[in-house]
């Protein structure tokens, strides 16, 4: 540590400036990038080809928005904010259009991003107008004295800032609706009346509704190292089907679902919020970087593996680290998830048996 500490001095950085400037030796990968698409039960047997074929495309589309700015020399916050704008736009994915209902008939956003290289943060819980969260996110962290915000006030500050505001239909999916008719039902709750804007419901289900949607998941992260040696991290989600009384799960919350520092690594989560708030899972593979001096992938494992699958959660997270080492873990049968670092081919996952 002494040693780091004194490359770092002579280097110009002092302590306080350290977070910004990792001390790696110059040979590791300049960029890299993770994203995943949410986890959950995703088998194959249910999954049709040509459903499988469209989640593979967004992916891969959406790693190639990333890898776009990184390569070009932009900051790994506009990476991550670019690929999960378009996941946002993206009815396959359970963030932005597409995400899923509340027990009411809403669609409630959460996100957040954080940046490593100074610790700053912005998240944001309960939108309703704002088409892209995630920029939100952005603005309440470099535009805000605040790190979070929530409802109502979320959106006024999104729409001072020029953010484009929406209605609330503009969120609607088929898919989502009936997914939530569903476990309404399940669970003998109540149905709400279609929410207002929304087309009349279809005589038949069209092919699209078929999707299997049982994984009730589908939030969407990214982490990213850029050029200049920073990493970062952000989440955008609808949360969980049927969420009641204002429920906020761990997407927006700090080192829950969200949480990047240069001293340690980058995580985006995905799972039941509820098990990843208490268990500060992706502060808590950092902590394990960070303090143990564990690989990436060990901790990533360490956590998801033994601690949350102890504690009965399940998801997965993605991590990168500023050597641009980078991981992902999860204990469902699948996860939507791409990769690629420099110098290396992009890799788009879905199933738990590929390797
Ligand atoms: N973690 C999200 C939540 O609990 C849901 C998900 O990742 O699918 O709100």
């Amino acid at each position: 540590m002494r040693k780091v500490l004194a490359a770092l001095a002579l280097a110009g950085v002092t302590a306080a400036t350290a977070q910004a400037a990792p001390a790696f030796a110059a040979d590791h990968p300049k960029w890299a990038i993770v994203v995943h698409g949410g986890a959950g039960i995703i088998d194959r047997k249910d999954m049709d080809p040509k459903t499988e074929a469209a989640y593979r495309a967004a992916m891969s589309a959406a790693l190639e928005r990333g890898t776009r700015v990184l390569k070009a020399g932009g900051s790994s916050l506009d990476a991550i904010e670019a690929v999960i704008q378009g996941l946002e736009d993206d009815p396959l994915f359970n963030a932005g259009r597409g995400a899923v209902f509340t027990a009411e008939g809403r669609n409630e956003l959460d996100a957040a991003i954080m940046d490593g290289a100074n610790l700053k943060a912005g998240a944001v819980a309960g939108v309703t107008r704002t088409r892209h969260p995630i920029s939100l996110a952005r603005a309440v962290m470099d535009k805000s004295p605040h790190v979070m915000l929530i409802g109502q006030g979320a959106d006024v500050f999104a729409g001072k800032e020029g953010l484009e505001q929406v209605d609330p239909s503009f969120f609607f999916t088929e898919r989502r609706w009936q997914g939530l008719v569903k476990e309404l039902k399940a669970k003998g709750l109540p149905i709400p009346p279609r929410p207002a804007g929304a087309p009349p419901e279809p005589a038949k289900p069209s092919a699209a509704l078929l999707v299997p949607d049982d994984h009730r998941f589908g939030t969407v992260g990214v982490v990213a190292l850029d050029s200049r040696g920073n990493i970062a991290a952000g989440t955008s989600t609808g949360g969980t089907t049927a969420k009641q009384w204002g429920r906020v799960g761990d997407s927006p919350i700090i080192g829950a679902g969200t949480y990047a520092a240069n001293a340690s690594c980058a995580v985006s989560g995905t799972g039941t919020g509820e098990y990843f708030i208490r268990l500060t899972v992706a502060r808590e593979i950092c902590a394990l970087v960070q303090y143990e001096h564990k690989p990436l992938q060990a901790a990533a494992d360490e956590v998801i593996q033994k601690r949350l699958t102890a504690l009965g959660g399940d998801g997965g997270i993605i991590a990168v680290d500023p050597k641009g080492d980078v991981a992902w873990s999860f204990n469902t049968s699948g996860m939507y998830r791409a990769r690629q670092v420099e110098g290396g081919a992009p890799v788009v996952q879905i199933f738990s048996d590929e390797k």
